[in-house]
């Protein structure tokens, strides 16, 4: 086995063979490999997908929308996951992950934001969260450099964050360390014999066969080649802008947990991570498959984060990127068997992915070991929108 996931390595003919090499691919193929199924990834660029962009927010609860109530079960089932995880891929690999349990505040700055956050707060209570609403004068007691202006906000003790960048190298380590193979290509077609998927088409021209083909490939999922009309895969991109900052070196950090709000309607939040990088983000806006940083965005996002936190406006911006959050019609993701054996889904994690990698990997694993979901992933089966008017997905 050769030890680096350049080119191509690993078996001819695997078990499983994953489509994407992003978060939820790498993580898919590390937890399938663990069970003993010989793996490869398919992916020109493994960690190049909105992965390398997001916030690594990890947000089960300040992420709790009307309606997706479902939802929360998992992301909080992923979110305690999170320690152990993060333990053990730096165990395996020697990676810190950039695992920080430092909890979120979410603030409100006017009479509005006020009221939806109060809104919010009701909801997570609904929920049975607990939640603390504080005054503005015990938000800026936490963090003393919020603006004067806050009226209020929520204490999350248990919304955290990792950073993404390391984790994706440490998931391709740790892929290399349990024998996983790769393909450095992209898949151009699922191959379908007798009824069954038995692997994908290669842009080089090869055909990878495998017993299992698990399709991972973020907002690009629904685009495959091949995909037969019982397999509805109604995964869209929506794009996100999000900024990278630094703390000025000798002074303290400006933030000690994420603070996030909704500003005149649109979300923004602040990211401080240990090594004094500070992630500003994001915008969310359905642009297709354009992933171009625009003076809008970057406007918007300095705007609404500078209202909150004034004193961003002295920091160095390090970085502009855009990235497209692999999102269905119902924001939660897609997993496990489809209608056509051979084939499973493991995609739509739309604004929780890196959140929902844990709990991703191990119901897929059990999926691809013993057949089926287990329980608490069901509500999210792969085959949810097969028929629906609301499975077409952009071209
Ligand atoms: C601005 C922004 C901020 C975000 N912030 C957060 C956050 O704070 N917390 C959180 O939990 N989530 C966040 N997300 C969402 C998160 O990034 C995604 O849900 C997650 O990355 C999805 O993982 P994935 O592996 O499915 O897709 P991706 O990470 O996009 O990876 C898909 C992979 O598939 C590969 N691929 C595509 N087509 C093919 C093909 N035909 N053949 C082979 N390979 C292919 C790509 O090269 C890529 O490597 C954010 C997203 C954005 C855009």
């Amino acid at each position: 086995m050769a030890t680096r996931d350049t080119g191509r390595t690993g078996p001819a003919a695997p078990d499983v063979v994953v489509v994407g090499g992003g978060v939820i691919g790498l993580t898919t193929a590390w937890r399938a490999a663990q069970r003993g199924l010989a793996t490869v990834v398919v992916d020109p660029r493994p960690g190049g997908g909105a992965a390398g962009v997001a916030a690594g927010m990890l947000a089960a609860v300040t992420e709790l929308h009307h309606g997706e109530e479902t939802l929360l079960a998992l992301n909080l089932a992923s979110a305690d996951r999170y320690p152990a995880f993060a333990a053990e891929l730096t165990e395996a690999t020697g990676v810190d992950v950039g695992y920080r349990a430092c909890g979120t505040l979410a603030v409100a700055r006017d009479a509005d934001d006020r009221a939806r956050l109060r809104e919010s707060h009701l909801l997570m209570r609904r929920c049975g969260l607990d939640v603390a609403w504080l005054t503005g004068r015990e938000c800026r007691r936490l963090e003393p450099m919020l603006d004067p202006g806050v009226r209020g906000g929520l204490r999350v003790d248990g919304d955290h964050q990792v950073d993404p960048r390391p984790l994706v190298e440490a998931l391709r380590t740790a892929c290399r360390s349990v024998g996983v193979g790769w393909r450095r290509e992209a898949a151009t077609e699922l191959l379908v014999s007798g009824g069954r998927a038995v692997g994908v088409a290669l842009s080089g021209g090869d055909r990878l066969t495998a017993a299992q083909t698990v399709l991972a490939a973020g907002a690009h999922s629904g685009t495959l080649a091949g995909l037969p009309p019982e397999v509805a895969v109604p995964v869209r991109p929506v794009q996100g802008e999000i900024l990278r900052l630094r703390d000025l070196p000798g002074r303290p950090p400006l933030l000690g947990r994420t603070v996030r709000a909704v500003v005149r309607g649109t979300e923004v939040y602040l990211v401080p991570r240990v090594s004094g990088e500070l992630v500003v983000g994001a915008t969310s806006d359905e642009r297709g498959w354009d992933t171009r940083v625009t003076a809008g965005g970057v406007y918007q996002l300095l705007r609404d984060a500078h209202e909150l936190v004034p004193g961003i406006a002295e920091l160095p911006l390090l970085e502009t990127r855009a990235g497209l959050r692999p999102t269905t019609p119902d924001n939660a993701p897609l997993l496990g068997p489809t209608a056509l054996p051979g084939l499973q889904l493991a995609t739509g994690h739309h604004r929780n992915g890196v959140l929902l990698a844990p709990i991703t990997g191990e119901v897929l694993a059990d999926a691809l070991t013993g057949g089926e979901l287990p329980d608490h992933a069901r509500p999210f089966h792969a085959g949810r929108f097969a028929g629906s008017t609301e499975a077409r997905v952009p071209s």
